[in-house]
């Protein structure tokens, strides 16, 4: 073998798991819903997960039915979206296309993506539902805003059948069911009151500064509907968690929350980052061209 034919390969190899590292860092150590990678363990899993153990915020919560519900305020502007499906490894998700809006206390939150959990992940009154569905949603300050929606057996609803028809079996890309438009609001229940508490994601990192807005009334699909998910995520629930201090919430968040958690890990990280990043390296060119210019 020649001594540039060594290089190369040698190149490529390096780049190779130079690729392999990142990819593996970018998706966080392993987790699931088993054994001794479960939600009891997710907090000493890695680092990043320590609030998952440590959080006094977290969610999913019990809700007994007799806490104070909200009306129906939420400013819900959705658009039909096409349904980019895919498996996670984690759960059945749907990204939503750009454009779609909740608006929370005067902030607009945009819909990112909604996925599943079975069995239901909040509980009332002790109980769970058969599934849970979450429509995740994201402020310019990169806040999380999550509306749960309890899935109960019940007639076949005709909305879902684009998403329980499409159902990816196994880890997938996100893929367009071809001709398929859904509006997020045709899968909500028509009475709109809800629960609203503070708490987390409800899987690794577990951040906490998420508001929960949970759906007092549940909507109805077909066993057959949530067969067809639970074929496939039959389990993929954590269990609830001790709501600590907090209360259930009617109205505009209370504006001394607990100072415990509230950052959302990564995302806000970032957007302090960034600007933070270019205003050094401003600073620097600016130093340096003056530099040059006294010398
Ligand atoms: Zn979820």
């Amino acid at each position: 073998m020649s001594r540039n034919v060594a290089i190369r390969i040698f190149i490529v190899l390096a780049l190779l798991l130079t690729f392999a590292t990142a990819a593996a860092a970018s998706e966080g150590p392993h987790w699931s819903y088993d054994g001794d990678t479960g939600p009891a363990f997710w907090g000493v899993l890695a680092e990043d997960y320590a609030l998952c153990g440590t959080g006094q915020s977290q969610s999913p919560v019990d809700i007994p039915s007799s806490a104070p519900s909200n009306p129906a305020d939420l400013g819900m502007a959705y658009q039909p979206s096409a349904v980019n499906i895919f498996n996670n490894g984690h759960t059945i998700q749907v990204n939503y296309d750009p454009g779609s809006n909740l608006t929370v206390d005067g902030s607009e939150y945009q819909l990112l993506q909604y996925h599943f959990h079975a069995a239901s992940e909040h509980t009332v009154d002790g109980s769970q539902r058969p599934m849970e569905i979450h429509f995740v949603h994201q402020n310019a300050q990169g806040k999380l805003a999550v509306v749960g929606t309890f899935l109960v057996d019940g007639a076949a609803n005709a909305a879902y059948t684009p998403i329980f028809d499409n159902l990816p079996a196994s880890e997938s890309e996100p893929e367009a069911v071809p001709g398929a438009q859904v509006n997020a609001i045709d899968l909500m229940p028509g009475q709109k009151t809800y629960w609203r508490y503070s708490g987390s994601l409800t899987t690794p990192p577990c951040s906490e500064g998420v508001t929960w807005l949970v759906m007092n009334n549940p909507v109805e699909v077909s066993s057959e509907q949530i067969g067809a998910y639970t074929a496939i995520y039959d389990h993929n629930f954590r269990p609830t968690q001790a709501m600590n201090s907090r209360e259930f919430i009617v109205g505009q968040a209370p504006t001394t929350l607990p100072t415990t958690g509230g950052v959302l890990g990564d995302s806000s990280a970032v957007v302090w980052l960034i600007p933070l990043a270019t205003l050094v390296l401003v600073v620097i060119l600016i130093s340096l061209t003056v530099r040059k210019r006294t010398a």
